[in-house]
């Protein structure tokens, strides 16, 4: 079982974290990478500018279907040790997060 079906946080249009699919890890997580005060009029705002960053836990796993074509998932640096993954739970997450992007992964045979 994934305990992270729907493993991407959004906030709008904005992916704000990414979760290990399998154990619920956070694999890439918004930071402030810069922080300003700025003036407008008299008021005073802390303006911060934020990415998205890999955290230590992130790892890539590369699932191979029986047609020889491959797809690359994240996943963190503990699951991926694992054996007998849900490899099919986590291609399916993948396909329901690639049609939220707009676009869709193709059904394949692991
Ligand atoms: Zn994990």
């Amino acid at each position: 079982m994934l305990k992270k079906f729907n493993y991407v946080d959004r906030e709008g249009m904005h992916i704000k974290k990414v979760y290990c699919k399998v154990c619920g890890a956070i694999l890439v997580d918004t930071i402030v990478v810069e922080e300003k005060q700025e003036k407008r009029g008299d008021k005073e705002f802390i303006v911060q500018t934020t990415a998205l960053r890999p955290t230590t836990k992130y790892d890539e796993l590369c699932i191979k279907f029986k047609d020889g074509s491959r797809h690359i998932t994240p996943i963190c640096k503990e699951c991926k040790k694992q054996e007998n993954l849900d490899l099919i739970g986590i291609y399916k997450a993948d396909i329901k997060e690639a049609l939220k992007e707009g676009f869709s992964l193709p059904f394949r045979k692991i």
